[in-house]
């Protein structure tokens, strides 16, 4: 994906074909795993009843197949901007089956902005346009100029700016790997930052693919106002513990610096492509505006300590950077906006669900390792009250609780017994991870031990 510099173009337009491929438009079903986190909060989602209904979002792609059933009852049979006949169509008919995938009780506007199959700057703009005015509460940009890094000077995002220890991140940040800053100017031509920020402040909600060069960012995703969508593939690392991280980076994770939204899926699934539609149905399952940004800001600080958090586990990094990873968990953890009802267990989004688990997971993670054990429990209950498919809240709670019963606190047969429910319902999420049967012998044998 890198090297086309200042072309306009549609986000992993090669894949399209080959993911269509695997919808079925009869039943409306995809022949894909649609499996990993971001898939076990839609579930959650749609088990409490959202699912899209009386919501809309603006699709600006190529053309689209509204021959397929769940397409032309979703955009009413007709688009709202028109491309020549001929435009292909398979790019935006996946984005827009995608949205559908995750809100599937959506309405949808379809804008078709290609000519001779490429993205036209000008009916881009005038897609945005458009969509500012027509109320809709979404808008889903799969498209996008590539620009190189180091075109791009960089400051850092807002809330870094009185953080009292922005310097410490900002350096751990970037020996990791990771930016935690946007660009001050966009270099890209055409450049549609200005189309996509002008409306975003009328309401909708705007997400644009990060696009997947390593050392480049995407335009208008970069853009103020704009949520920028990408992908970070599953890792899952065992531990001496046999505890796991949710979310460790592999070692040849490649993706765009700027990120705001990040949807963790595991290999092999739609890949790194298409992270914009599954956003902007997430949008559509009641993403509040409002509070959004600190969400994604929040995410963003567990991300980074996400980052390094491995690297110190297995002694690659030294072990005093763990109370900065702490911290950083814990400055994420206060600054997300619904955290105090959502560790009362009376409060559930699909904000929360997206952009909260995977930070109160890692942060219990890094709590068991370096910090207070005690600590984790209040966190893995809230997450798994947040996303009960999630794996790594009950199989971490699992072992926090047999640890617990090991060194003799409370009583140990309660607590192995607790902690054998947990590690069954991460292998009923997870089936075939070695880890969870481990854990599982292990437990049996305490009971076993136990007489209980
Ligand atoms: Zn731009
Ligand atoms: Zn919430």
């Amino acid at each position: 994906m890198t090297g086309q510099a200042g072309t306009l173009r549609l986000e992993s337009a090669a894949a399209a074909q080959a993911v269509l491929d695997r919808y079925d438009r009869d039943t409306g079903r995809w022949h894909l795993p649609l499996v990993g986190e971001f898939w076990d909060a839609v579930a959650e989602a749609h088990r409490r009843g959202l699912t899209g209904h009386g919501r809309r979002a603006a699709v600006v792609d190529s053309a689209f197949d509204l021959s397929i059933p769940a397409l032309h009852a979703a955009s009413g049979g007709a688009p709202q901007m028109a491309a020549r006949a001929g435009e292909p169509t398979a790019h935006g008919t996946v984005v827009a089956l995608l949205i559908l995938a995750v809100a599937p009780d959506a309405q949808l506007d379809l804008y078709e902005t290609t000519a001779d199959g490429v993205p036209d700057g000008f009916a881009v703009r005038a897609a945005l346009r458009r969509i500012a005015l027509s109320g809709v509460d979404a808008a889903c940009l799969s498209l996008g100029v590539g620009v190189p890094r180091h075109e791009v000077t960089v400051e850092p995002a807002d809330s870094l700016a009185d953080a009292s220890f922005t310097d410490m991140l900002l350096g751990m940040f970037a020996a990791a790997g990771r930016q935690v800053a946007r660009p001050r100017t966009c270099p890209a031509s055409p450049c549609l930052c200005e189309a996509a920020r002008a409306a975003s402040a009328q309401g909708p909600i705007i997400v644009a693919a990060a696009g997947n060069a390593v050392d480049g960012v995407f335009c208008p995703a970069v853009a103020e106002g704009v949520v920028s969508a990408g992908f970070q593939l599953d890792a899952r690392e065992l531990t001496a513990e046999q505890t796991e991280l949710a979310a460790a980076i592999p070692p040849d994770f490649a993706q765009s610096d700027v990120t705001d939204l990040t949807i963790r899926q595991p290999a092999g699934v739609l890949g790194s492509s298409f992270a914009a539609p599954l956003a902007t149905g997430a949008a559509l399952l009641g993403f509040d505006g409002a509070t959004l940004p600190a969400m994604m800001d929040s995410a963003r600080f567990g991300g980074g300590a996400d980052a390094i958090l491995p690297a110190i586990v297995k002694g690659d990094w030294p072990k005093e950077l763990a109370p900065y990873v702490l911290r950083t968990h814990e400055h994420a953890i206060a600054a997300f906006p619904h955290m105090p009802d959502i560790l009362a267990g009376t409060h559930w989004c699909i904000g929360s669900a997206l952009l909260a688990t995977t930070t109160l997971v890692n942060a219990a993670y890094a709590e068991m390792q370096f910090g207070e054990a005690d600590r984790a429990e209040p966190l893995l209950r809230a997450a798994r009250r947040l996303v009960p498919d999630n794996p790594h809240a009950p199989a971490n709670l699992a072992a926090l609780l047999h640890n617990r019963a090991r060194r003799g606190a409370g009583d140990p047969a309660a607590l192995c017994r607790e902690a054998l429910d947990l590690v069954l319902v991460a292998k009923a999420a997870r089936p075939g991870y070695q880890g969870y049967d481990e854990r599982e012998a292990a437990i049996r044998r305490c009971l076993r031990e136990l007489g209980a």
